[in-house]
């Protein structure tokens, strides 16, 4: 079964902060404390909240497609210089043989509170957004679009990176503005829209769409650079469908045939009222989801 929760002692670290799907650690002793070990956890959360069991070889997964991409693109980004040994596993000074494959050596950046988002096709909560005022994130949009069309230009819609334990909020882009700066809160879009098209136009020829994503950035306080961090267009932070089945498929649903979190969230929709404790996932819809994500790395990077 996927590990939920995994201990976090870890000779020569110091664990620092734990998110819903990453533990953050720093050299115990003091030493680098410019440099940060990102150890990504088979735990998958929905609505916020951390889901039991965890898919099993996901944390592994995603590394693997973070680092894929992070090579693919042409944008400063927070992994430390021989982050190829991480990737192969050579690091194991450094990183312990049980966090292997699934653990990232980075730069510490001053993270921008911004998450920023584009979306190529109208869905999830924009598809909602869109029901209700026929706009996402305010920006408005032609009448009659369907749920998974593709929108007439990607957009920029981003969210406020609430403090732990508070929700994100979309934000408008003047209200980026006013968190971080005119200068800051333009280069974030305009970064933002650049990796999406040059990754989405990659996807397409796997034959995969990329119909949404979030990127995170921060500052190196050595360079100055903004520098791309956190995971990068995996299938946590990103929405991922079929070309294929996008094509041909005559249902809405079919159409959104994905590789990424949204058959766990659909499932936990049907089955849970979002109060209390979400129930077990059963074993089907692990499997399901273990089985896409390791399709998409395939298809991807094969
Ligand atoms: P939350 O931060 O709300 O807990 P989360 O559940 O998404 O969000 P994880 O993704 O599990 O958290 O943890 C990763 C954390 O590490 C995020 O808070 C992310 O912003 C932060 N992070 C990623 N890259 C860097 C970096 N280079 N420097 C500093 N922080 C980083
Ligand atoms: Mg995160």
């Amino acid at each position: 079964m996927g590990r939920v929760s995994e201990s976090t002692d870890l000779a020569g670290w110091k664990h620092v902060y734990s998110g819903k799907v990453r533990d953050l650690y720093e050299r115990a002793d003091g030493s680098a404390s410019d440099t940060l070990l990102v150890v990504a956890s088979d735990r998958v959360s929905a609505f916020d909240h951390v889901l039991s069991p965890g898919i099993p070889g996901k944390g592994e997964l995603l590394t693997t497609l973070s680092l894929w991409w992070f090579d693919q693109l042409d944008v400063p980004n927070h992994l430390v210089a021989d982050h190829e040994l991480t990737a192969s596993g050579e690091l194991t000074e450094v990183i312990p043989p049980r966090f292997a494959g699934r653990a990232m050596l980075v730069k510490k950046l001053e993270m921008f509170p911004v998450e920023c988002v584009v979306r190529g096709y109208l869905t999830g909560s924009g598809w909602k957004e869109y029901l209700a005022s026929q706009s996402v994130c305010g920006i408005p949009l032609p009448e009659g679009l369907s749920n998974g069309d593709r929108l007439p230009e990607p957009l920029y819609t981003p969210a406020y990176k609430a403090p732990m334990g508070e929700h994100d909020e979309n934000i408008s882009f003047e209200q980026s503005i006013e968190l971080v700066g005119e200068a800051d809160a333009t280069a974030l879009r305009d970064l933002s829209l650049a990796i999406y098209a040059e990754a989405s136009a990659l996807a397409e020829k796997r034959g995969v769409i990329l119909a949404d994503t979030k990127f995170e950035f921060g500052r190196d306080a050595a360079t100055g650079l903004i520098t791309l961090a956190d995971e990068v267009l995996t299938s946590d932070s990103s929405r991922y469908w079929d070309a294929t089945a996008y094509a041909t498929a005559e249902t809405a649903e079919g159409r959104m045939a994905s590789f990424d979190k949204q058959i766990v969230r659909d499932w936990l929709a049907a089955n849970w009222d979002q109060t209390g404790t979400p129930p077990e996932l059963p074993n089907s819809i692990v499997e399901k989801t273990a089985e896409r994500y390791r399709e998409l790395l395939t298809r991807l990077t094969a």
